[in-house]
């Protein structure tokens, strides 16, 4: 009789204590977002594609010096650029980031010394088809400013 009532007793305390332990979590703020409803900023040290830099013009900042292209070890960088009649400087016409290669190795950011790339905070990639991940940075740059 003594240890049908212990049971008893003992079988209350412990749902009790996961009760108090259930209470104390629902009143908890929520930790998880809402995805894909709602996104949580990347931190500094993220890196998603490179993405082309723009200047206060709203125009990028390459001078199309090709150092990108040739430090990237996976041929993931196709660039073309025209230079007009009576201007100094190259101008950008063609930027093809082939992502589906990219290792983000970085080494195309660090080689690039006119401030003209960047990693993105870009994570939201998701596609079975492989052309989704052939990126034209110039063209996302003219988006952005539309
Ligand atoms: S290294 Fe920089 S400036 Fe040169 S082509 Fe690449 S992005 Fe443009
Ligand atoms: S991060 Fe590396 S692999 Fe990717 S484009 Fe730049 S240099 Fe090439």
């Amino acid at each position: 009789m003594v240890a049908y009532f212990s049971e008893i007793f003992y079988g209350l305390i412990s749902l009790f204590q996961g009760m108090a332990i259930t209470f104390k979590e629902f009143i908890k703020p929520p930790v998880t977002v809402s995805y894909p409803y709602e996104t949580l900023p990347m931190c500094d040290r993220f890196r998603g594609h490179v993405e082309l830099i723009e200047n206060e013009d709203g125009k990028a900042n390459c001078v199309v010096c090709g150092l990108c292209a040739r430090a990237c070890p996976s041929g993931c960088i196709t660039l073309a650029g025209v230079k007009p009649e009576g201007e100094k400087k190259k101008v950008l016409t063609k930027y093809i980031l082939d992502f589906t290669r990219c290792s983000l190795c970085g080494s195309c950011v660090e080689s690039c010394n006119f401030n003209a790339l960047e990693f993105s905070k870009e994570y939201n990639l998701a596609s079975r088809r492989k052309e989704d991940f052939i990126f034209d940075l110039l063209g996302r740059l003219e988006d952005r400013n539309r």
